[in-house]
Formats: C-alpha cells, sequence, structure tokens
C-alpha cells in the first residue's frame, strides 16, 4: 500500500503540492487525471522521492520515503539508504528513458545487479521471462534505436518490473507515441493491471481509464479535488471543476 498523507510541496513560492492525501491499496490501479501544470508528475516522482516534499510524508507498506522517524522527528536517509529504497518504485517515463549504448537485456540486468545485488545468470532469467510477459523476447540483443517507441516503452516497462518493485508508476506513458502505437503499450499495462501488480498511472488517456482504475484521482493546482471509481468520477463528477475537465477531454 502508498500511503500519501498531507503531502506538500514548494518551488520557491509556487506551492505545487497542497496537503495531498492519497490512499493506494496494494494490487489497485489508480488514475491522475489533471490539466497541464496540476502537479501530477511532481506527485509521481515524490513517491520515488525524486522530490523532496516539504510537508506531509509518503510511506510504501508503512515504510517512509526518503526518511526515517525518530520520536517525532523525520531525518532524511542518506543517498544510499535513498537508492535502497527507491528499488521499492519502478517508474516508466514519458520518453523511455532507456539506457541507449546497452542492449535491451542489458537494460534489463543493469539495475537487479548493481542495485540488488541479483547474480547474473538469474537476472538473465528474470529479463528473458518479463521480454516473453511483454511480447519482446526476440529483441533481447537489439539496441533501444533499433525498435519502435512503442517497442522501446515495454522495454522500460519489462525494466522496471526488473527489479520487483512494490508500486509502479507511468507518467504519461504513451503521449511521445505515434497513435497506432498506443495499444500495444496499453495492452501490456492492462496485463499489468490485471495480475494484480500495484499501479499508479498519470494519462489522459480516458477511456483506458475507464477500464483499468479501480481509483481515479482529479487534480487541479496540486490538490486532490476529487477521488473515486471511474463511475463516480467519469459518469458523475462531484466537483464543477472535475465535469468541466471531463467535457474538455471525453
Ligand atoms: P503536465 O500535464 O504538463 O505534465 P503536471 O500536472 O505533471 O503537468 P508538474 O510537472 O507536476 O505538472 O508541475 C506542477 C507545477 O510545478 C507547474 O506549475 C510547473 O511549472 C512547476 N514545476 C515543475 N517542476 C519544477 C521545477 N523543477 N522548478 C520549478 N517549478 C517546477
Ligand atoms: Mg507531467
Amino acid at each position: 500500500e502508498v500511503t500519501i498523507h498531507g503531502v506538500s510541496k514548494h518551488y520557491g513560492a509556487l506551492q505545487v503540492l497542497k496537503d495531498v492525501t492519497l490512499t493506494v491499496p496494494s494490487g489497485s490501479v489508480t488514475v491522475v487525471l489533471g490539466q497541464s501544470g496540476s502537479g501530477k508528475s511532481t506527485l509521481l516522482r515524490s513517491i520515488n522521492h525524486l522530490e523532496r516534499v516539504d510537508g506531509g510524508f509518503i510511506a510504501i507498506d508503512g515504510e517512509l520515503i526518503g526518511y526515517r522517524q525518530d520520536a517525532d522527528t523525520l531525518y532524511e536517509l542518506g543517498e544510499k539508504d535513498i537508492l535502497q529504497r527507491r528499488v521499492d518504485v519502478g517508474m516508466v517515463f514519458q520518453n523511455f528513458n532507456l539506457f541507449p549504448h546497452l542492449t535491451v537485456l542489458e537494460n534489463l540486468i543493469e539495475a537487479p545487479i548493481s542495485v540488488r545485488g541479483v547474480p547474473r545468470p538469474e537476472a538473465e532469467a528474470l529479463a528473458h521471462e518479463l521480454l516473453a510477459r511483454v511480447g519482446l523476447s526476440d529483441k533481447a540483443h537489439s539496441y533501444p534505436r533499433q525498435l519502435s517507441g512503442g517497442q522501446q516503452q515495454r522495454v522500460a516497462i519489462a525494466r522496471a518490473l526488473a527489479l520487483k518493485p512494490k508500486v509502479l508508476l507511468f507518467d504519461e506513458p504513451t503521449s511521445a507515441l505515434d497513435p497506432e502505437l498506443v495499444g500495444e503499450v496499453l495492452a501490456v499495462i492492462k496485463e499489468l493491471a490485471r495480475s494484480g501488480t500495484t499501479l499508479v498511472i498519470v494519462t489522459h488517456e480516458i477511456g483506458f481509464a475507464r477500464e483499468v482504475a479501480d481509483t481515479v484521482v482529479f487534480m487541479e493546482q496540486g490538490q486532490v479535488l476529487e477521488t473515486g471509481t471511474p463511475e463516480q468520477v467519469f459518469n458523475r463528477p462531484q466537483h464543477p471543476r472535475t465535469a468541466e475537465f471531463l467535457a474538455k477531454v471525453l
């Protein structure tokens, strides 16, 4: 379970997260919607401790992200501990972010070996399993530049899974793809959702959200304005701003 409690975040004078509280139960899928600049990416990056929050806390299965608690005080963890803790949180970005000089297989085994200390044969076996899962068994020895955008994104998903994260975050995973490649990536994410992987997904694909989400969250100006099932949020939005947003994207 991901627990986000009273989280706030400023960039200088600009407050980009305002008292965000949200629980993502294990095995559930949460889709985050909101206009550009509403703080969606900042929220995801905070779950990963790529951003430091300046109020509230985030925990995964009860373990604080980026901090340890001593009595009533939170202390930020050191770089090394942050890296260790971060393996619990996988992240897939809009632009794939694969290592261009490594083959697909090497992309998948790099972090398990260097961060988790997994023996190479074991890391390779898992990598082959994951490539089969995303339908790319034949691409193990290709380089990212030899793959389509949709294939690269499926490799990025397999790479994130290779660390066996407790939660997987997606920040607009299909926004950089040509329309005809969107479906193959959404299909892989749907399969993860069905198999009970805990997912938090920022996307503008409303049809997809309706299909996979257990919870839909609507953000505006750093605040969560509305949370509910897809049926509640899409069919009977409670907040006028949610209704306005949906009218524009549906
Ligand atoms: P989009 O849909 O365009 O991706 P978003 O909802 O993901 O938007 P964020 O990227 O989280 O929004 O940005 C929230 C706000 O924080 C925006 O006003 C943005 O300009 C600001 N912001 C984001 N990163 C920084 C930064 N490193 N320094 C200063 N301001 C930032
Ligand atoms: Mg964003």
